[in-house]
């Protein structure tokens, strides 16, 4: 735990008791500050009483006092409209944080590496968290992923921190600054939360606000907003920058054509690794990931050799294209990570014959983008909130069945793969969608199906720390 953060004997208030909420009181109580917790869930609030942690109603307190408020990444702080606290400390001049702004003023010696984008950013960031380990490296990672950014491990000046950093941690962060930030992707996403597509994109861009000259800018050029970052980032010229595809030539860069990895950062386009042999990255998004991490891990200064042996023996994250079983020739994929059209169109690229299990809670930006995947799939199985929505977009561009729940479309899917007897089938929990019409999260969504189709519980994967 992080234990050093510079507030002792001030007051700061901590809105959101999540896990990430809780770490960061006790970081800031084992700092010695005074905390006021609260969370607008009395059962919330409960349970963190019950641990110790100090509650303040932040609607009904002096806002004279508390030096800084710590904002857990899921409340808003702008759009679509500022949460109550938010508006009281703003008026009271108070500096609003995230986690990762305590991390970066508590361990001021270390180094850190951040990875955004819109889908990717937990693949990226676990795998670069492995090759940084099996090159010998001193690293912690979390963030967004796993382990709160307050319950890591204090490393100083030899040590790297790799953070997966959501538009809304970048927004948090005034000090912190990043010696090799990534930018993977863009497409729509939470574009409640900042507004517009310019305000998402202007978040996700200002990863490479904090760096100094010497800093390196690993940027995605697979889609059209990127590339335009990449062009202004390339016209400031400060900076060392490095283009990464997944797909296409990127000449001075890391990218990935057919599978095979080049790495041209000297301009030699060296044929590092065949990623098509590489089972826990399927897929061009997965290679476009690849590419990435290897391009960080470069610059922080790890080992082509080493990187690309890590790369080889990644063991993957759960609920990201998890291969839970294959049972009776039939397998079964577990993407419950897959929250957006975006991300599940990935995912369906990777597989024929799919049953592919669909639904929840949807998102803004509308199905169109899951079209394109529509040709691999054998039959849809519909659940959710979303579900007549669903059904109205593909009638008649593919076969598929309202099944409402997992559980009724995992048996559905199950039956008709054996049926039809087709060439490696896969049942694919893709939802497209959030889970919260009918599951916590994506965890207990993707374990859930996990439970369906194997009988058992998780096994815990090797999460953040590999
Ligand atoms: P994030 O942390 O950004 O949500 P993850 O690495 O957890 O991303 O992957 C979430 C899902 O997005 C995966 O299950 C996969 O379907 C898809 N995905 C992974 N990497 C990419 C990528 N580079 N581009 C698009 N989709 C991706």
């Amino acid at each position: 735990m992080i234990d050093t953060i510079p507030f002792t004997d001030s007051a700061v208030a901590v809105l959101g008791l999540g896990r990430s909420g809780l770490a960061a009181a006790r970081a800031l109580m084992a700092s010695d500050a005074h905390v006021w917790a609260w969370d607008d869930n009395a059962e919330v609030r409960a349970c963190a009483a019950q641990s110790g942690v100090p509650l303040v109603d932040l609607e009904a307190c002096d806002w004279k006092e508390p030096k800084a408020l710590v904002l857990s990444p899921g409340i808003p702080h702008s759009f679509p409209k500022p949460h109550p606290v938010v508006n009281l400390a703003r008026q009271a001049a108070c500096e609003i944080v995230g986690e990762v702004e305590l991390l970066a003023r508590a361990q001021r010696q270390a180094s850190y590496i951040g990875v955004t984008g819109t889908n990717g950013k937990s693949t990226t960031t676990a795998l670069l968290g492995h090759i940084l380990h099996s090159a010998g490296r001193e690293a912690e990672t979390g963030g967004n992923l796993g382990v709160p950014a307050l319950e890591l491990k204090p490393l100083g000046a030899t040590g790297v921190y790799v953070l997966e950093m959501s538009s809304f941690q970048l927004e948090l962060t005034p000090s912190l600054v990043l010696g090799v930030a990534a930018l993977l992707n863009i497409s729509s996403d939470h574009l409640d939360r900042h507004g517009s597509m310019e305000g998402y994109i202007a978040a996700k861009e200002s990863i490479f606000r904090s760096q100094r000259a010497s800093g390196v800018a690993v940027v995605g050029i697979d889609d059209a907003h990127c590339r335009a970052i990449f062009e202004r980032l390339k016209a400031e010229g400060d900076r060392a920058l490095i283009p990464i595809s997944g797909s296409r030539r990127a000449p001075g860069g890391v990218y990935v054509i057919d599978g095979t990895l080049f790495d041209d950062i000297e301009g030699d386009a060296v044929s590092m690794l065949d990623l098509s042999g590489v089972h826990t990255l399927p897929g061009e998004h997965n290679w476009q990931n690849a590419a990435a991490a290897y391009a960080v891990a470069k610059a922080a200064g790890a080992a082509p050799g080493a990187i690309i042996s890590a790369i080889s023996d990644y063991p993957g994250l759960a609920h990201r294209q998890e291969l839970v079983a294959v049972i009776d020739g039939v397998a079964y994929v577990n993407d419950s990570k897959a929250t957006n059209p975006d991300a599940a169109v990935k995912a369906l690229s990777c597989y024929h014959s799919i049953y592919w299990i669909a639904g929840g809670r949807l998102k803004e930006g509308g199905l169109e983008a899951l079209e394109e995947g529509l040709g691999r799939v054998s039959h849809a199985f519909l659940i959710g909130e979303a579900m007549n929505a669903f059904a109205e977009a593909f009638k008649g561009k593919t076969p598929l069945t309202k099944s409402g729940k997992l559980e009724t479309a995992v048996g559905q899917a199950r039956r008709l793969a054996l049926k039809e007897k087709l060439e490696d089938p896969v049942v694919l929990l893709a939802p497209a969608c959030a889970s919260f019409d009918q599951f916590a999260n994506f965890e207990a969504r993707g374990d859930a199906f996990r439970k369906l189709v194997t009988g058992r519980d998780a096994v815990m994967k090797t999460e953040a720390r590999s």
